[in-house]
């Protein structure tokens, strides 16, 4: 495996932020609002491409806070946030190319479906 998309560490602060260690000693912090808002489930993809964002709603509980963060295999972490909504996973390369880029490379090829 490339050690730029391993993961050595994951850090949650559920209401501030998402740290990733990466394999070759590469440290990314993530901020909650700017996943949250980049989710990369078809749901929220679909949104984006409308030109509307994902969160916040009218209805979304503020300040938004991670309620879960789990491994997804090897590829990716799974987030479920405060306003209910789980159902985007974020793998690794993209996060990692998220970092390098400083910006969210969350495309449509970048091989995750909600499904
Ligand atoms: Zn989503």
């Amino acid at each position: 495996m490339d050690p730029a998309t391993a993961v050595e560490r994951i850090t949650v602060e559920r209401d501030s932020g998402i740290t990733v260690v990466f394999g070759d000693g590469v440290e990314c912090g993530f901020d909650l609002e700017e996943l949250r808002v980049n989710c990369p489930c078809a749901t929220c993809r679909t949104e984006r491409e409308r030109g509307d964002l994902p969160w916040p709603k009218p209805t979304s509980p503020r300040p938004l806070t991670v309620v879960d963060a789990q491994l997804v295999g090897a590829w990716g972490l799974g987030i479920t946030w405060n306003d209910q909504h789980g159902t985007g996973i974020y793998p690794w390369e993209s996060l990692r190319a998220w970092c390098d880029n400083d910006g969210p490379q969350l495309g449509a090829d970048s091989g995750f479906d909600a499904s």
